[in-house]
């Protein structure tokens, strides 16, 4: 097998799409089987040149090709592994025309029984189950394993036989003839759905499917650092597969209620604390009660309304990584209402020391009446 594409069109790397087609006419041409009759050469010579042509003329697939090299296209032990860029791209060509015979991965076995469906649901969690995880019970309703045929869907006591439609192969292999040559495809087998075994008495309970629909609680464990729209997969907890084949995965999509008192930002928690004028302008400190315990808040002398006091560490854990985030308590300062005498007198007489300016007060004598009056 040439995995040279350019080379095998004879034509350079750079080529313009009119060069490649030039040349593929040309060589499509000279190996035809009908002007090559029982000539192996020329046959795979051709099917090497329509392949080559194929891959090209398609700007996406010319440009993994010119990027990642002839496993982009012919496939490799790496086929199919996560973060493969051609998943299921070019080795379906690739199959479509030489039946899938890799050059390096040889006949491809038959596959095993496909796996089940992925299923999913919604876990409504409060904000701390969120941040510190959780372990919880969840009901789940899927096709599952049947016990009874032990997945083969076959009435206990009798045993699957060999797919008389595709001799146990699981496929069937179809050839037509295209405008590039002879097409060889692979399809599950539609008697046995590729599983390459028939089941001549069906298991009562499943119907033969192997698998039948029942209720089952599992147990959830929610690493601690979740947040609104995380989803966990839980790889083997989807439903059953078809006679036997593999659960797929189940996805739990992660929910969280709002807390009355933190307001979450990533990793990081904000909160507010109130407190009186005097301590704020005194300094002191007020029991403030985190995630974690209680614990006392310092507000130094002088502090304004709007300040920041961070609270190293006391976040939201990460939920890839170690360590937590951080806590930003935001102080308000309240002032103080419904003043008795000797408290007015007393902030009068502060005001007085400091010798600030207090104006006139707002009411019958205040500016705004004075500008109403002599406005109208
Ligand atoms: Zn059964």
């Amino acid at each position: 097998m040439n995995t040279d594409l350019y080379g095998v069109l004879g034509v350079p790397p750079g080529a313009s799409d009119e060069q490649l087609k030039r040349a593929y006419r040309e060589k499509a041409r000279r190996f035809h089987p009908d002007a090559n009759p029982d000539d192996a050469e020329a046959a795979e010579r051709f099917k090497e040149v329509s392949f080559a042509y194929e891959v090209l003329r398609d700007p996406e697939r010319r440009a993994r090709y010119d990027r990642y090299g002839p496993d982009a296209v012919f496939g490799s032990a790496s086929r199919g592994a996560p973060g493969d860029p051609f998943a299921g791209g070019l080795g379906d060509l690739f199959e479509a025309f030489f039946g899938g015979m890799g050059p390096e991965t040889g006949r491809r076995g038959r596959r095993g029984p496909a796996p089940g469906p992925d299923a999913e649901l919604t876990l409504r969690l409060s904000f701390r189950e969120a941040v510190f995880g959780v372990r919880r019970e969840v009901e789940v309703n899927t096709p599952v394993h049947c016990d009874t045929c032990e997945g083969t869907g076959a009435e206990p006591g009798t045993a699957p036989v060999t797919c008389p439609e595709c001799g146990g192969s699981g496929e069937l292999r179809r050839v037509r003839q295209s405008i590039l040559g002879q097409m060889i495809t692979a399809v599950p087998c539609t008697r046995c759905a590729g599983t390459g075994e028939y089941v001549e008495r069906p298991c009562a309970v499943c119907r033969g499917e192997g698998r039948h629909r029942a209720g089952r609680t599992l147990s959830v464990e929610v690493p601690a650092g979740v947040d609104e729209g995380s989803t966990l997969r839980l790889a083997g907890h989807g439903a059953a597969g078809f006679r036997g084949g593999p659960n797929g995965a189940l996805f739990v999509h992660v929910a969280v209620d709002p807390d009355p008192v933190f307001e979450r930002d990533g990793t990081d928690l904000h909160a507010a604390v109130h407190v009186p004028m005097t301590m704020a302008a005194l300094g002191g400190s007020i029991p403030f009660e985190t995630l974690d315990d209680v614990r006392d808040l310092p507000i130094p002398a002088g502090t304004s309304g709007g300040t920041v006091v961070p609270l190293k560490g006391l976040g939201v854990p990460r939920l890839r990584g170690r360590g937590r985030g951080d806590l930003f308590v935001h102080v308000a300062v309240d002032t103080p209402t419904a003043l008795d005498d000797r408290q007015r007198e007393l902030l009068r007489s502060l005001a007085e020391a400091r010798a600030e300016e207090l104006g006139a007060a707002p009411g019958h004598d205040g500016l705004l009446s004075k500008l109403r009056s002599a406005l109208s």
